[in-house]
């Protein structure tokens, strides 16, 4: 985005500020569907969990994505923003039979990801058709904590328990209407895929009562100039082919579903904060900002790489930098991070802000939550405004015995 504008929106709605690009979510979102032009039956469901504001999902609700949720409160949001019920699918992991049921009562597409909720839910809803999550044993993912399809991880049902799967299926004349995996995000190799994809499909041809195959989310867009993605189009091409064999083989046209969060948004995203101070300590500069890790967690937590540039000094001599916060606590963005010469009160810019930046925020240290602002045709429209005093004591209780 036009770094000019960028500037604009900070004087108009202040920093720290998060600023989406829905031009480029629309983009991406033609990409995957171009990608899978090939298949006869394709649902892209955004994961809400990337970025969950109501107008971003109205955004993506227009272009013709339905979403996956994650948590029961998702699935409301997803309500709130229009989506009728069949367009949502609940995908949760280690939630409650109360959860289920409240999903049930709302109408969704329900996938259960171990043995002990299938046999819950076939004994209790036998005509409600029901998909299931496979763990395909495959390691993918960028890095371990996002790494979620290995045989250790707590998700999906491994694909030796598919026999037990089966049998509780029967028992209850149950349909298992879906099979799904999510091998993790940030996944760059076509080969990761479809390794993990080879195992669905075997999964798939044991089920008599299928409508979709669902092979998850985790494409990984470019963080940096050179850094690469997830070649969709080729991955789109191949898949394509194979997935219209398996429906020959299985003898319907099943629904492909894919349910990219990070592909769709990460890339729309800019954080926008304000340098507070530059601190000199031998050999090191430090750029102070108005953010820190309650705003956006991922380059602490993962060890992300976000790329930063100085928007209102974007000529200065190149320095080395280490950006960090004004939380109490270590919160390094960057280290030795070369960036046109950062003075007081520049607006520094963090790309691939637009998936797990928000909806990851905080109010730690009591700080309050960035406002949220969406460029659509050339206009911006504030989504979510910035955090005050009120919304952090709203529920609190002052005790009066004290
Ligand atoms: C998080 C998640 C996704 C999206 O992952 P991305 O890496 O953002 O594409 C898809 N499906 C499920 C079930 C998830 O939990």
């Amino acid at each position: 985005m036009d770094q000019q504008v960028l500037l604009s929106l900070v004087s108009k709605y202040g920093s720290p500020l998060y600023v989406y690009d829905a031009e480029k979510i629309i983009s991406q979102f033609d990409r995957i569907k171009n990608a899978f032009s090939e298949t006869k039956r394709l649902r892209i469901n955004f994961a809400t969990k990337a970025l969950s504001n109501i107008s971003i999902l109205k955004l993506l609700k227009k272009a013709g994505a339905n979403i996956d949720c994650v948590s029961i409160e998702e699935v409301q949001l997803g309500l709130l923003a229009g989506f009728a019920p069949k367009q949502i699918s609940y995908t949760p992991s280690g939630v409650s039979f109360e959860e289920i049921e409240r999903a049930v009562d709302l109408g969704v597409k329900i996938t259960l990801d171990n043995l002990i909720a299938l046999e819950y839910f076939g004994a209790k809803h036998p005509g409600l058709p029901v998909s299931i999550r496979i763990n395909p044993n495959v390691m993918g993912g960028g890095n371990k904590k996002i790494s979620v399809g290995h045989h250790k991880a707590k998700f999906g049902i491994p694909v030796y328990q598919i026999d037990e799967v089966l049998e509780i299926e029967k028992k209850y004349k149950m349909k298992i209407n879906g099979v799904h995996m999510h091998t993790g995000s940030d996944i760059l190799k076509v080969e990761t895929f479809l390794e993990a994809a080879e195992v669905l499909f075997s999964v798939a041809k044991r089920f008599e009562h299928l409508d979709f195959i669902d092979f998850g989310g985790g494409f990984k867009v470019s963080y940096k100039e050179g850094d690469p993605a997830t070649d969709i189009e080729k991955f789109g091409k191949i898949i394509s082919k194979r997935f219209n064999e398996i429906c020959k083989e299985y003898g319907k046209d099943l629904e492909i579903v894919f349910e990219p969060g990070k592909f769709l948004v990460s890339e729309s995203g800019h954080f926008l904060v304000k340098v507070n101070l530059i601190k000199e300590i031998k050999d090191i500069s430090f750029a102070a900002v108005d953010s820190g890790f309650n705003h956006l967690i991922r380059p602490m937590y993962y060890g992300a790489y976000h790329h930063i540039v100085n928007i209102s000094n974007p000529k200065g001599p190149e320095k080395p930098y280490h950006v960090v916060g004004y939380i109490c606590e270590t919160d390094t963005f960057a280290e030795n991070r070369m960036i046109n010469e950062v003075r007081k009160d520049d607006i520094l810019c963090f790309r691939n802000a637009g998936a797990y930046a928000f909806t990851m925020a905080s109010n730690y240290n009591s700080r309050l939550r960035p406002a949220e602002v969406l460029v659509y045709k050339g206009k911006d429209y504030l989504i979510r405004e910035r955090e005050n005093i009120e919304d952090l004591t709203r529920n609190q209780i002052i005790t009066d015995i004290l």
